[in-house]
């Protein structure tokens, strides 16, 4: 059986470490089976998350444990997501660095190295910088979304949709490392776009479950050389 409060708990601590996660930053496992949600409670810092520190709501924001701690107030950005895709099973909202200065700057962010290949072409903006607190606001992020697995809010970070968590994080991995790549290529010259058929060439060739699982490998050693890992 998965251990969603675990995984999510471990997620939190590599984005964390990877520099996508502040004090601000959530992911969450959604339990089809059970109707459970399984995020962030609202206050603990992202690099010490417990599975102890993660609670569990429903798809409509209600917690499962009533004397549990709050959640992180932009839950419906989890739940939304939930209840619109079910090819989706993992949320991860951060303010990755790089990738917000294109919804910043309104410049596509677009694949142009091989592991960004997994963008499928340039990645949608929400064009406002407000949480996502409500069912407005998540309608507003779901139409900006579209079928694709990834999101930017302008002036304010990006949301990361995948089938578990694992992919999840390493998704929101690859998007800021393709942002890092396009942003000093921008400064040498014209960042290239990979055309749809290379990307989805190699994507074929780089998104993989055996790739997805041998990156969360690395990052959680990484995580390990620094202490974040395992939890105690
Ligand atoms: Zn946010």
């Amino acid at each position: 059986m998965t251990d969603y409060p675990k995984l999510v708990a471990e997620a939190n601590r590599l984005l964390f470490m990877e520099g996508l996660a502040t004090s601000s930053g959530h992911v969450s496992a959604f339990d089809r089976e059970a109707g459970v949600v399984h995020v962030n409670s609202f206050d603990t810092p992202r690099g010490r998350l417990r599975p102890a520190d993660v609670v569990g709501v429903t798809l409509d924001n209600e917690p499962t444990d009533p004397d549990a701690s709050r959640p992180v107030d932009e839950v419906e950005i989890h739940t939304a997501i939930y209840r619109a895709r079910d090819d989706v099973n993992a949320v991860v909202h951060v303010h990755p660095p790089t990738a917000t200065l294109f919804g910043i700057a309104g410049v596509d962010l677009v694949p142009v190295h091989i592991r960004g290949s997994v963008l499928e072409g340039p990645v949608p903006v929400l064009d406002r910088p407000d949480k996502i607190t409500d069912r407005d606001d998540s309608d507003a992020m779901l139409a900006a979304m579209g079928d694709a697995n990834q999101v930017l809010i302008r002036g304010h970070g990006a949301v990361v949709a995948d089938r578990d968590v694992k992919s999840a994080v390493v998704r929101a991995l690859v998007i800021e490392e393709n942002a890092r790549f396009q942003l000093g290529a921008s400064v040498l010259g014209t960042p290239v776009a990979m055309t749809p058929a290379e990307a989805a060439r190699v994507r074929d060739q780089n998104w993989t479950p055996r790739s997805i699982a041998k990156r969360w490998t690395f990052y959680t050693w990484r995580a390990a050389q620094q202490g974040y890992l395992p939890i105690d």
